[in-house]
């Protein structure tokens, strides 16, 4: 797992598998965990990290409801998930889809956890809106179309834009199930004016990347969705697993 601080208030921790993007960010003192790490010993360790740095984890925040971005709860029990509203929804509408899918990855790869994943309902955060912590405020935009759920948060004081499963540097846009093509080539026009203006761009999952980078990824994206059926894969990612997430791709136009 990589620590990196890419502001004084925001370090972006990268888990080893999937290269999933954990971020701890402190807005005037109390601090927030967007997303999470996936191995038992990376979210056992994640609160010493938050400590050290001075990080008072008071929150979770979930850019949206896939199983691989909530399992914070193993590192900071006690508190509190904020999502969107539609991330909320989505674990209302599909109680133990998170815990049945991480069992499956567990049983796959013969991890062993704690104890079961618990998920009490989080809280429902209005989107587009704020979270505001004395005089800073993260803002929260729309991000669907990768599923039907999603937020991306912008923390304006460090230039930072922590999107969720959009800008991979490693993933080709994956529309999941209750995803869609047209949804998503929206939030890609509403990210464009942030990344533009962001120094670092977190993705879900590839690692942080800078705004010039993120932009970049954001055209070769658009460039692809917009040419399905038939789109050739960005460059980049051209892997065995990205020609599957295409295949998928296809059965959801
Ligand atoms: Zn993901």
């Amino acid at each position: 797992m990589r620590a990196v601080g890419l502001h004084e208030d925001v370090i972006p921790v990268t888990t080893r598998v999937f290269a999933t993007a954990c971020v701890l960010v402190r807005p005037e003192g109390e601090a927030f965990c967007i997303d999470s790490p996936v191995f038992p010993d990376e979210l056992e360790i994640l609160p010493a990290i938050a400590t050290q740095a001075g990080f008072e984890v008071v929150g979770l925040l979930a850019t949206h409801a896939d199983w691989d971005h909530l399992l914070a709860r193993y590192s900071f029990p006690d508190a509190p998930l904020g999502a969107a509203e539609s991330s909320a929804a989505r674990l209302v509408n599909e109680p133990g889809r998170a815990q049945l899918k991480l069992r499956e990855f567990d049983d796959e790869l013969y991890v062993t956890r704690p104890g079961p994943l618990s998920l009490p309902g989080p809280q429902r955060l209005d989107v587009p809106g704020f979270i505001d912590v004395g005089s800073a405020s993260i803002e929260l935009h729309p991000a669907d179309g990768h599923t039907v759920d999603g937020m991306a948060l912008w923390i304006p004081w460090a230039s930072v834009l922590v999107v969720g499963d959009y800008l991979s540097p490693v993933e080709i846009p994956m529309i999941s199930e209750g995803g869609s093509v047209s949804a998503y080539l929206a939030t890609l026009r509403r990210l464009e004016p942030l990344v533009s203006e962001a120094e670092w761009v977190v993705p879900g999952h590839g690692g942080p990347i800078d705004g010039t980078r993120a932009l970049a990824i954001l055209r070769e994206d658009r460039a692809y969705l917009e040419a399905l059926p038939d789109a050739p894969l960005p460059l980049a990612r051209r892997t065995k697993e990205q020609r599957r997430i295409h295949g998928e791709n296809l059965k959801r136009l």
